[in-house]
């Protein structure tokens, strides 16, 4: 790993000469000034003075070499459809998206919000506004009106774009209704909101406020809008992200710093060219989509598949009959998905050819090496497990093959990526660790190019939640604990806060909370992550009644169970829903009144819930046992 190594080392020591010719792989319409200004840390500003465009460097720059090349395929096994765009006809349906947007008065610096499933539209609406210098914020599919409704007050979008519905496994999900709910329920609702009809979920339009895409896409077909140049530091998004108190925190990415993360990423770490096929498994809703299906690999000129469906519809061969007809280069994916396969026909790997892969990427949550061996096994592939945050825009951990091959170790995601200083850190005395030893993952900043600036609208609170939890050293905390072994391998070993990973979704046990106890019938609640074969962690719900003798009678009890479920349904969305929501009298606290979740946790896994000397009433933690 001597190249890793010096290729880490350089980006770190020989900061403006490593990026300076990172940055020779995107398009500057005006070249920047100076590579990096950190005079107000922890804020970076990266290639100061340069002036840049995402959707010039996805969609413009490759038209001259590849206009007629495959760029988009979008496949759905959902609704039984394909099609294939070429960069020309993406072109086209970009800009026609980006003049009926501006003919809404969306102009530089204002927020459309995306709530779409995975349809080509949406990557269109994405790069529209990347193209007029509109700020987006995709919110998840698997959101629902009050998840909807935070981050409508939040970014305060002037326009929304949204489809009448997605489906998922052969259901219809509304998303048109869920949207109106949140509209209602927002402060800051937006002007217009421009709707995708799909024929799924027929929907009244509002009167004055929707409008239907189809209609305007005609009315501005062949129209041509020029790319608005943007000051590298200049937004290209918000992404909201689940943390520890019930508000998300919106991950704001900068333009030029973005641009270059990924074309240097999709060389160094995925090896690709352009010309080649890249497969992502991700939702467009969540970091890994924004990055490795959209922006990185149509920046890097490589045709990106779009796939709507399950990894197991009609059966679990479908992703590898992608990757054989597609001639597929680059397959990235969640461990989630691949437990999912775990279960089904191994034949199945084996039934296509696979001779274009190189290799799978796996990120969102921890790969665990069985699950790391048998894909690797019945693959016949590298698999390389990556690990970073919505917060970082691409990978900080990961084997990096286009620097340099390395054996990798199952459970790990290999090694620190050139640009971040990540650190194993002790949490209460902040000392760098050694070898072997657990401790907090953190990175010395500057952060790099293409990780987050800010939050949005707060400075204050990206310093506070990022920068000011490890004593006495100014450095950004991942929150999750770690440790590098002697070989210089490192591990993550789970959150150090109330974050849970359900299925690779990053889950604020906060959030869940306070939609159990929005319940007239709930007192107070204790969500907790618990170790599951399939999902990683699936969240089980504790909650104190206000009256629990009106509900001794077991089915009164379950039916307040189903009750409380469905209310996280339609406020947080299907993905928070917990397992079980357990009825207790008492949750286990401390003497000073908080919740011990550790102790919870090790109760449902059934292990020794450890030290114990801060309970309040011992009785509480029995309680949760006897309830399971
Ligand atoms: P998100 O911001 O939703 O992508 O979630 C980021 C979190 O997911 C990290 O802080 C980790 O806790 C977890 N995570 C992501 N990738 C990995 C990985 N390769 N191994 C272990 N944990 C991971």
């Amino acid at each position: 790993m001597q190249a890793i190594k010096g290729t880490h080392h350089s980006s770190i020591h020989e900061r403006d000469l490593f990026w300076s010719k990172e940055a020779e792989l995107v398009h500057w319409e005006t070249p920047f000034e100076q590579v990096l200004d950190f005079s107000n840390p922890p804020f970076a500003k990266w290639f100061v003075g340069g002036q840049t465009n995402l959707c010039f460097n996805a969609i413009d720059r490759w038209l001259e070499s590849q206009a007629d090349e495959p760029a988009l395929i979008w496949v759905s096994t959902e609704v039984e459809q394909e099609k294939i765009y070429t960069r020309r006809q993406i072109y086209q349906e970009v800009n026609a998206v980006a003049a009926m947007l501006a003919a809404q008065g969306i102009r530089q610096g204002d927020r459309v919000l995306i709530y779409m499933p995975m349809v080509p539209e949406a990557v269109f609406a994405m790069l529209a506004c990347a193209r007029l210098g509109a700020i987006h914020s995709v919110v998840f599919g698997g959101f629902a009106s009050v998840n909807l409704a935070q981050r409508i007050d939040d970014a305060s979008p002037k326009v929304i774009i949204c489809a009448d519905a997605g489906s998922r496994g052969g259901k219809v999900t509304p998303y048109k209704p869920l949207m109106d709910k949140a509209i209602s329920l927002s402060t800051r609702p937006p002007e217009k909101v421009i709707v995708v009809d799909r024929g799924l979920f027929p929907f009244e339009p509002v009167p004055g406020r929707d409008l239907d895409y189809a209609t305007l896409r005609k009315q501005f077909d062949g129209v041509e809008v020029p790319v608005t140049w943007l000051e590298s530091s200049a937004p290209s998004y918000v992404l909201y992200t689940s943390g520890t108190t019930g508000k998300p925190k919106g991950v704001q990415r900068d333009t030029g710093g973005y641009a270059v993360a990924l074309a240097s990423s999709m060389q160094r770490i995925f090896n690709g060219q352009p010309g080649e096929t890249y497969l992502c498994t991700s939702d467009i809703g969540w970091v890994v989509g924004h990055s490795y299906i959209v922006y990185g690999p149509l920046i890097a000129g490589q045709t990106t598949i779009l796939y709507e469906g399950t990894p197991v519809r009609p059966d679990a061969g479908i992703l590898w009959s992608l990757v054989e007809r597609f001639k597929v280069n680059t397959m990235f994916s969640a461990p989630t998905a691949i437990r999912v396969l775990k279960k089904q026909d191994p034949a199945l790997l084996k039934k296509y050819d696979l001779s274009s892969l190189r290799a799978l990427y796996m990120a969102g949550e921890p790969l665990d090496e069985p699950t790391a061996q048998w894909i690797a096994d019945g693959l016949g592939k590298p698999i390389i497990d990556n690990y970073w945050q919505t917060e970082t825009g691409w990978p900080i951990l990961a084997a990096q093959p286009g620097i340099e091959h390395v054996q990798t170790k199952f459970g790990s995601p290999s090694f620190p990526v050139y640009g971040f200083d990540v650190r194993v850190l002790n949490e209460q005395t902040g000392e760098d660790l050694g070898p072997d030893e657990k401790g907090v993952v953190a990175i010395v900043p500057p952060l790099p190019p293409g990780a987050m600036t800010t939050i949005w609208g707060d400075d204050a609170r990206f310093v506070d939640t990022y920068f000011s939890s490890i004593p006495g050293r100014k450095v950004y905390s991942t929150f999750d604990w770690g440790l590098v072994d002697k070989e210089g391998y490192w591990f993550i070993l789970g959150r150090t806060d109330d974050v849970i990973n359900v299925a690779g979704h990053r889950l604020g046990t906060r959030e869940i909370e306070e939609s159990i106890n929005s319940h007239p019938a709930v007192a107070e609640s204790a969500v907790v992550g618990v170790a599951d074969q399939l999902k990683g962690q699936v969240a089980m719900g504790f909650a104190v009644l206000r009256d629990s003798a009106a509900y001794a009678d077991p089915a009164a009890a379950m039916k307040l169970e189903g009750d409380i479920m469905k209310r996280v349904d339609e406020q947080l969305g299907p993905v928070a829903r917990p397992a079980r929501v357990r009825f207790v009298t008492a949750l286990p606290k401390t003497r000073s009144g908080k919740v011990l979740r550790r102790a919870i946790v090790a109760v449902c896994e059934g292990r020794d819930p450890g030290d114990l000397t801060t309970i309040e009433d011992p009785s509480a933690l029995e309680q949760i046992k006897d309830s399971l």
